[in-house]
């Protein structure tokens, strides 16, 4: 996991949100708590892909954190990778 960057602490808000149009968000993330896992969802660049133990590769990929922010009027949920 040396390729791991840690996101900045500003959370990231959207403008207003996309299904009802309010402008108030609650920052928030994804957790993961799998074994070995570092405690948020991340994304990986590419395609998914199997391993041979049925695992997603993501060997020598990009990987980054899911932030999301959610509306405080209908709860959708925006998701940005950063
Ligand atoms: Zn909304």
């Amino acid at each position: 996991m040396t390729d791991y960057q840690p996101a900045t602490s500003r959370p990231w808000r959207p403008a207003s949100c996309s299904w009802c149009g309010e402008a108030s968000f609650d920052p928030g993330f994804l957790q993961d708590s799998g074994e070995g896992s570092q405690g948020a969802l991340r994304w990986v660049t590419g395609a998914l892909e199997r391993g041979f133990f049925g695992g997603a590769k993501s060997f020598g990929r990009e990987r980054r954190d899911v932030q999301g922010a959610r509306c405080s009027a209908c709860g959708h949920l925006e998701l940005f990778v950063r």
